[in-house]
């Protein structure tokens, strides 16, 4: 291989932004070539193990970040093709209409997005049909409106995650189903697991690389480097112009030269990147490049009834948007409730070292395990930073008495339903599964590094599209919106003289 190679489009990362970028660009015959710092997840006997997954982390990364306070620690952020995707959740939500407006929570209001629901609806729908979403309109009072149907049927209940829901609505709440992509029979025909935080082996689940990046790679104009770890971008004399990147490959250090470059490493590493691009960092004149970091306030909640068996195995298949858009009495928002993908004992032991296996499995035997979500609010103080090699990343969380209030609202509703043991857990700090915000788009370059189509205001031929673009949180799960506005940048591209 050569040292340097040439394309039209370069796209660092092949997640949740950057391959269903490439998807849509592919049919346009450009030379795409994608660089992925990781390499195709393997299928091993590990990959459906929760001892091995949960236990032994051996899916982990082997780097290590530091804290606000200094304090290192190994992120559960995953390098391989496709991605975080390989281990998500599937949950394939939009944002709700009221998400792009100017939104007041308990601890702040929202900014709200340069443009409106409108404008992404139609690209909403074509990342559905990308991702093969599973989903029933009609349920769920905060769904905002569809131009095309849900491509296929919702993903069924388990009998006892039916149950679930009848007890749920029997205590006047409105559970509906999850918009999911996974094709569920493909998935438990390799082995009776969950799906949630477990590697997809290419074996049901639709994420970036059994999606996007498959369509992609359909084409022959699309061109795939594993293995190669982007260290900065390549700016021109002039600093306005990026000429390529600089990677890691195998131990040496080559050039790749492009027309266009677009990042799409994941909410920390983006705003890595241009922060070890230049001495200000690139596209940042507003200062903003790795401000506003943002990643969802979430916590586990297990209610038990001794009196019921759960004996589902995928168990995810249910939401409740009741405190969504109020607190269920006029105040501010809360959130959203999910179920988790089953919590089994071998799962619980990941945390609880100390209980036995026994009432570890007993309390699963006994429980449905819910996920509380709540908003995010971006704050410039919350922020990833470059020291060297070392990456800092200092989260405040924030609208946290909004997560305690959605909590003390989902357990008075579950003890009313019947479940008179209700424990809940705040999920690790060091777990930036929902990381965003950190190179925003906006209206005004003074404010935001990008303009609304993803572009630097200040380098017209540098992209972002992954999900440090979005100026909010929202309080539901991030992939489908990543998505969504992946394929309208492409389109913008596709249709733009450089
Ligand atoms: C356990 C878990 C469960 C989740 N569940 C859900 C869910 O149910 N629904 C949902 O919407 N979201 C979920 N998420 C979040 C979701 O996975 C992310 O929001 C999504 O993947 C973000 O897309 P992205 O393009 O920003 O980044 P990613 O998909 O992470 O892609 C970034 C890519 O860039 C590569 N990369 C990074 N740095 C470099 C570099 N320097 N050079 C080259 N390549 C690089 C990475 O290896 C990776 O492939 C979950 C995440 C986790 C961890």
């Amino acid at each position: 291989m050569n040292d340097e190679q040439n394309a039209d489009i370069v796209i660092v990362g092949s997640g949740m932004g950057g391959a269903t970028l490439a998807a849509e660009l592919a049919p346009t015959g450009a030379r795409i070539l994608i660089l992925e710092r990781g390499e195709q997840l393997p299928e091993t006997p590990e990959t459906r193990d929760p001892r091995a997954i949960f236990q032994r982390g051996v899916y982990r990364p082997s780097e290590t970040w530091i804290d606000g306070a200094g304090t290192p620690f190994n992120p559960g952020n995953y390098y391989y093709v496709g991605g975080n995707t390989k281990f998500y959740g599937a949950v394939l939500f939009r944002y709700r209409a009221q998400d792009f407006r100017p939104v007041a929570h308990a601890e702040g209001t929202t900014s709200g997005w340069p443009f409106d629901y409108d404008e992404l609806e139609p690209w909403y729908s074509r990342a559905e049909a990308l991702y093969q979403v599973r989903g029933a309109l009609g349920d769920d009072p905060t769904e905002p409106r569809h131009s095309t149907p849900y491509p296929f049927p919702p993903v069924p209940d388990e009998p006892a995650i039916a149950a679930a829901r009848d007890r749920m609505a029997g205590v006047g709440l409105h559970p509906a189903s999850l918009p999911l992509g996974v094709d569920i029979d493909a998935w438990l025909k390799r082995a009776a697991t969950p799906w949630d935080a477990y590697p997809d082996a290419r074996t049901g689940k639709m994420d970036a690389e059994t999606c996007g990046l498959a369509s992609a790679l359909s084409h022959a104009n699309v061109t795939l480097q594993t293995g190669a770890h982007v260290r900065r971008l390549l700016m021109a004399p002039d600093g306005r112009m990026v000429e390529g990147v600089d990677y890691r490959l195998g131990g040496e250090t080559r050039i790749a030269r492009a027309e266009i470059v677009v990042l799409a490493a994941g909410a920390v590493n983006s705003a890595v990147l241009l922060l070890r691009s230049s001495e200000r960092g690139v596209a940042n004149r507003s200062g903003m490049v790795g401000r506003h970091f943002m990643n969802h306030n979430l916590s586990g909640v297990i209610a038990v009834d001794p009196r019921t068996i759960n004996n589902s195995i995928y168990q995810k298949t249910l939401s409740i948007n009741d405190f969504y858009l109020d607190d269920g009495r006029g105040g501010p928002p809360l959130g959203n409730i999910q179920l988790l993908g089953r919590v089994t004992g071998p799962i619980l032991k990941a945390e609880l070292k100390r209980v036995p296996d026994v009432a570890l499995n007993w309390v699963s035997r006994h429980a449905v395990d819910w996920l509380a979500m709540s908003e995010d609010l971006p704050n410039p103080d919350s922020r990833v930073t470059v020291d060297g090699e070392r990456i800092r990343l200092d989260w405040k969380r924030s609208n946290w008495t909004s997560h305690l209030a959605l909590l003390s609202r989902l357990k008075e509703r579950l003890r009313a339903a019947g479940y008179p043991i209700v424990l809940s857990r705040a999920f690790d700090r060091r777990t930036p599964s929902h990381q965003c915000g950190t190179v925003r788009i906006g209206s005004d370059g003074a404010t935001a590094p990008l303009d609304p189509f993803c572009r630097a205001w200040d380098h017209p031929n540098l992209f972002v599209v992954d999900a440090s673009i979005l100026p909010t949180s929202a309080g539901v799960n991030p992939s489908l919106t990543v998505a969504a506005q992946a394929l309208r940048v492409a389109d913008h591209i596709a249709r733009s003289d450089l």
